[in-house]
Parts: C-alpha cells; structure tokens; sequence
C-alpha cells in the first residue's frame, strides 16, 4: 500500500515538474511611454503575432507559447495613448494572449530578448520629445560641468568678414566670444574655442574641430552686414539667431551644398546625418537664446528683434550637435556699430547668450 502511495507521489511530482518546465509564469508587466513589457520566468520559445482588421480597428494580437498568467485573471486596466483596449489573458493552457486595439498600425511591432517580450505600442513615433519642457527631461541632467560648449568666433586672420570702414567684423566676434567664454566658465560649463586669437580657419576645419571633441551644443558669434543692393523696406539693423532645419527647406533638398567648391553633402544626407533630435533641439536652443539676449539687453538698450531663421550654413549643417549662429548686429548700421564695439554693450550682449544657454539646459 505503502509503495502504491510513493509511486502515485512520485508520478504526481515528475508530471508537476514537466508541467513548471513547460509553464513560463508571466512574472512581470510594465508599461512605459509607449512600451508594454512582459518579463517571463523562462525564456521565451516562440511569439506568434498578427492582426485582424475589423471596422476600422486593428486587433494586433500576440501569442506566446507556454506562457501563463500566475493569477489566471485576464489584465485589462492598462490603459496607454491611440490604444482603445489593452488584454493580456490565457487563450488556452498553453498560451497567453496578448490583443492590442489601436486604429493605427504599429511601426515596430514588438521584440524579444530572451525572457522579455517588448511590444511597441502605436504611439511609438510620438515619444520623441516635442515640447521644450520635454526635451529638458528627456537628454538633460541638471549637472552643468558635465556640458561641453564649442564656441566659434567668426571668421579670422585673413578672412575679416563684413567690414565698416576700420572696424571688422573678426575682431568684434572674438571679442564678444572670449567675454562669452568667460561667463560660461564662471557658471561652471567645459568650453573651447575654434580660435582664440586673430588667425584664420575655415569652415570645415571649425566643425571638425567641434565634431572631434564632441560639443554639446555649438554657437557661432558673428556680425551681419547689410546687402550691397539693398531691399528698401527691410530693416538692417537687430539681432537675429540662425538655426538649421530641414523643414522649410524642400526646395534645396536634393541641392548639393558646395563647400570650397567641391560638392560635400545634400540637405538629404545631412537630414541621415543628423536627423530630427539634432534639429528640434537646435530650435530650442534658437529660441532661448534669442528671447534671453533680448530681455536682458533691454534692460539697458534698445534693440531690433530679427528673430530666429533658418539657413543652411555650412556650421550649422556640418556640426552633429545642436548648432546656432548668433548674428549679434549690423556692422553696417551706424547706430549698432557703435554699440557693437563697446565693450559693456557686448558683456550685457553675452550675458544675454549665456542665459539662454543655462534655459536650454533647463537650469
Ligand atoms: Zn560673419
């Protein structure tokens, strides 16, 4: 009797025993932005997906072999963006079901590491940060001396850039980004200059230079000059900030931008180069400090607001960091000549720019 007992024990273990080998227990769920992850006990065997369209819906549906619920009661309180309704539930004995219900299709549907599936739910394009506020979370600590600013004086040694009878513009932009430098440093930044002194570089040589020792963002410090054949209404007189988007810029999509005369890159390698984080955060960066130069002059100066632009400048389009080009005033105009090269109007100027900077990094 005894002996009956221990075999009908020991037949009842070995079969419980296949059963946990077969079994792989859903341990944990957990859905962030737009990821829904299942961690399983084991690793997972094979994960059949589909989808079925029906009125408009798309049912995308995940099976995964083995898999089981440990409570046996189907999850249905996950609740996330453009998804109407969210299961997870035993099909069979031998499978769990996961049904997704979106109006969209899934760009990625879903990955599998060993003992996690990841299934990319539709919202996946939409995590991309789109506000400023969102930005800041995304890539920005609140530490400063982690961040590296490259700045670039404009032009140098035989390259003067735009003149006004002795005054030129290389002088007035080194200058402005040594006091610039200063400050940054003050409130705790890594910097480097493309040039600190009066000597000539091109432009490939500053990106480079930036792109070597990996910047976090770039600014380049220079002064407009207003056109020979000028546009009678136009206004050559303010400040304005220049950033590099793609957005408007169809026309010159396939346009190969020359540089020194030789073919380099299309608008469209560089939107591969760079792509859309590179161009989102060259706007915010525009903007701060745009609005930051402004209020802060204008507690002591009056000043025109050209406002922020897009143009295709080789630094703007060369640097794979976040790059702008502050045009800080025409050379040409009388009135901001004079301002220009007086040193506190450039200090004040400057504070301005590094405002903008500390906004960007959200400090
Ligand atoms: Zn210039």
């Amino acid at each position: 009797m005894n002996k009956i007992l221990i075999f009908i024990g020991l037949l009842l273990l070995t079969n419980l025993n296949l059963l946990a080998r077969e079994n792989n227990h859903l341990e944990d769920t957990s859905l962030v932005s737009n990821r829904l992850k299942l961690t399983f006990r084991h690793r997972i065997e094979n994960i059949k997906y589909f989808t079925i369209k029906k009125n408009g819906v798309i049912k995308h549906v995940y099976d995964i072999k083995n898999g089981v619920l440990l409570s046996g009661k189907t999850i249905k309180n996950l609740k996330a963006d453009r998804v109407r309704s969210l299961r997870i539930g035993q099909f069979n004995q031998n499978v769990l079901r996961v049904v997704i219900e979106s109006k969209y299709f899934l760009e990625k549907s879903y990955r599998v590491k060993n003992r996690t599936l990841t299934i990319y739910l539709p919202a996946y394009k939409k995590v991309l940060p789109k506000t400023i506020k969102q930005i800041k979370k995304y890539h920005y600590s609140k530490k400063r001396h982690n961040k590296l600013i490259i700045l670039d004086a404009g032009h140098g040694g035989r390259d003067v850039g735009a003149s006004n009878k002795r005054i030129r513009e290389k002088n007035l932009t080194l200058s402005m980004t040594l006091k610039l430098r200063e400050i940054l440093k003050q409130m705790g930044y890594r910097v480097l200059m493309t040039r600190a002194k009066d000597k000539f570089m091109n432009l490939k040589q500053r990106t480079d230079f930036a792109n070597r020792y990996k910047g976090d963002i770039f600014i380049s410090i220079h002064v407009n000059a207003a056109p020979i054949k000028r546009t009678p209404k136009v206004k050559y007189e303010g400040i304005t900030v220049f950033y590099f988007s793609i957005k408007n810029t169809k026309r010159i999509k396939n346009r190969r931008i020359r540089y020194r005369g030789k073919k380099v890159y299309t608008v469209r390698d560089y939107k591969q180069m760079t792509g859309y984080w590179k161009r989102i955060h060259a706007k915010s960066l525009a903007l701060k400090v745009r609005s930051n130069i402004l209020t802060h002059l204008r507690k002591r100066y009056s000043v025109n607001d050209k406002g922020i632009k897009r143009k295709p400048f080789w630094v703007l389009l060369a640097t794979t960091m976040p790059s702008i080009l502050v045009e800080t005033g025409y050379i040409s105009n009388k009135n901001e000549v004079k301002k220009l090269q007086d040193k506190n109007y450039q200090r004040v100027l400057v504070e301005g720019i590094a405002k903008g900077v500390n906004s960007y990094f959200g400090l």
